[in-house]
């Protein structure tokens, strides 16, 4: 299966890379995943170009000359968002002029051998050679003029840094059952159980990600281990567990070394981001003796944003006192309260402990999310719900609700016909998705309900 193309947005400070970034992604309620770097956040977001959806990543600052610590760093982390990406686009300021810090840019891409785009920015207004002629002496080809708070040019840039690259649209969702007709049974059945489940493991670095999978994979057969050809395709671990078939979406660039696994690169926001949107149940891993951060809450929130199913572990419990878990439990509750629709456990992924009951929860997520709701019982459940609690009247409105039917599975997708529901409020829609999960046992999956009102 193949990745989303990767395009990064590369440039010293004051260019226009964010103006451009939030251009660029902007069609998806921009940002999905902002990490926070050492001196400047870099962001990572979700565009589209027609058809054509890929990742672009915000570098941020840019400081190649760095020599020490946190720049260093900085830098190190800047160069690994191009190494992972599929192509760069190199921004400079027409105002500006050329400067020796896009000189020796220019130099670490074209030794890189990424393939590179050359984007003039705030050439509004100017004449079109007078932009971007002496851009030509950083030796990357056809310099671009653009504007990236006007939008000029911007269309054109990024259809041809993805040209050569294109993705089959949206069409990459995993194995995703027809939507059945009605009548079929509500409970999980057979053949989903017997569906290969796509799991992702997530968390930033030194969770436990890896000590996870070996454990999980020590005691398991491992079925195959596609090393892909290139870095745009998933490394995917093919595995059974409890007779269960699975297939383990790396974030990490696992490398397998005797019977062991082991990270090669320690950690990589954009195989992270990648591996989520090709998933289809996504273990998020929390370190209890690191505490919840705010990187935790980004990987969840893009987690969310792509209405995945989900099973969260808590890890390193064995390493943990009595008092630290109970200071835990309750950061857990505080700053990832929006992830209450999916099952906790607290696991210890080097001794084993927990990790059983933490693959039924993965289990029952998937089946949750592939649930079949049928139109009958869909509208029984509705039907009473609106018995017991009516919406409430909007003006002279009063929101009529007349059934219920699934419009889409992992999330599942209810979709309820009537007349003025556009009036419905937020609240009341959370009242019926309640009603919803307890109804369809739900658990470990996000619930999308839409209203179509009729004229
Ligand atoms: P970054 O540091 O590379 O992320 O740069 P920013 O996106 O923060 O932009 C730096 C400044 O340049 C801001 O004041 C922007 O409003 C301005 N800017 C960005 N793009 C354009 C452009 O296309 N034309 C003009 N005139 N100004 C721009
Ligand atoms: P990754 O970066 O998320 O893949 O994390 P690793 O699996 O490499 O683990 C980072 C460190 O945490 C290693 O030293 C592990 O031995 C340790 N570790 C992982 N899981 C546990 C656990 O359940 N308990 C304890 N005490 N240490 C753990």
């Amino acid at each position: 299966m193949a990745f989303k193309p990767v395009v990064a947005l590369v440039g010293r400070a004051n260019v226009g890379k964010s103006t451009l970034f939030n251009r660029i992604t902007r069609s998806r309620a921009a940002l999905v995943a902002d990490f926070s770097g050492l001196t400047r956040d870099r962001h990572y977001g979700e565009g589209r170009v027609g058809d054509h959806p890929f990742i672009a990543v915000d570098t941020g600052g840019f400081e190649p000359v760095a020599k020490q610590g946190i720049l260093l760093e900085m830098a190190r982390q800047t160069q690994q968002a191009i190494a992972e990406s599929d192509v760069v686009i190199f921004l400079v300021d027409a105002r500006a002029g050329v400067n020796a810090h896009d000189h020796e840019i220019a130099r670490l891409l074209r030794k890189s051998g990424q393939r590179v785009l050359l984007a003039v920015n705030k050439a509004e207004g100017m004449r079109h050679g007078s932009a971007a002629a002496e851009f030509h002496e950083l030796g990357l080809g056809e310099p671009h003029p653009i504007s990236a708070s006007h939008g000029d040019g911007v269309v054109a840039l990024v259809e041809e840094a993805l040209s050569g690259l294109v993705t089959a649209p949206e069409a990459d969702a995993p194995d995703i059952d027809p939507v059945p007709a009605e009548g079929q049974a509500d409970a999980p059945d057979a053949s989903q159980r017997s569906h290969r489940i796509r799991l992702a493991i997530a968390g930033r670095p030194n969770v436990g990600k890896s000590t996870l999978i070996n454990t999980l994979l020590g005691e398991e057969r491992v079925i195959a281990f596609n090393m892909p050809g290139t870095t745009r395709d998933a490394i995917e671990i093919e595995f059974e567990h409890g007779g269960n078939a699975y297939t383990l979406i790396d974030t990490a660039g696992l490398r397998r070394r005797g019977k062991v696994f082991e990270a090669v690169e320690k950690f990589s926001v954009i195989k992270t981001l990648q591996a989520i949107e090709a998933c289809n149940v996504v273990l998020l891993m929390l370190d209890a003796h690191e505490g919840i951060s705010d990187q935790d809450a980004h990987i969840a929130g893009f987690v969310l944003e792509t209405g995945r199913a989900l099973v969260v572990a808590i890890n390193k419990w064995d390493q943990v006192d009595a008092d630290r878990r109970q200071m835990v439990l309750r950061e857990f509750e505080r700053k990832l309260r929006f992830l209450s629709f999916a099952r906790m456990h607290t696991v210890s992924a080097l001794k084993g402990q927990g990790v059983r009951t933490l693959i039924k929860s993965v289990n029952a997520a998937h089946a949750a999310a592939y649930a079949k709701l049928s139109t009958p019982r869909l509208t029984r459940v509705l039907q009473a719900a609106v018995e017991q609690q009516p919406p409430p009247r909007k003006g002279i409105f009063r929101p009529k609700m007349r059934y219920a039917h699934q419009g889409g599975q992992n999330p599942p997708l209810v979709i309820i016909h009537g007349n003025a529901l556009d009036a419905i409020p937020e609240s009341y829609r959370r009242y019926l998705e309640a009603r919803f999960r307890e109804a369809f046992k739900l658990d470990g999956t996000p619930l999308r309900i839409e209203f179509k009102s009729s004229r």
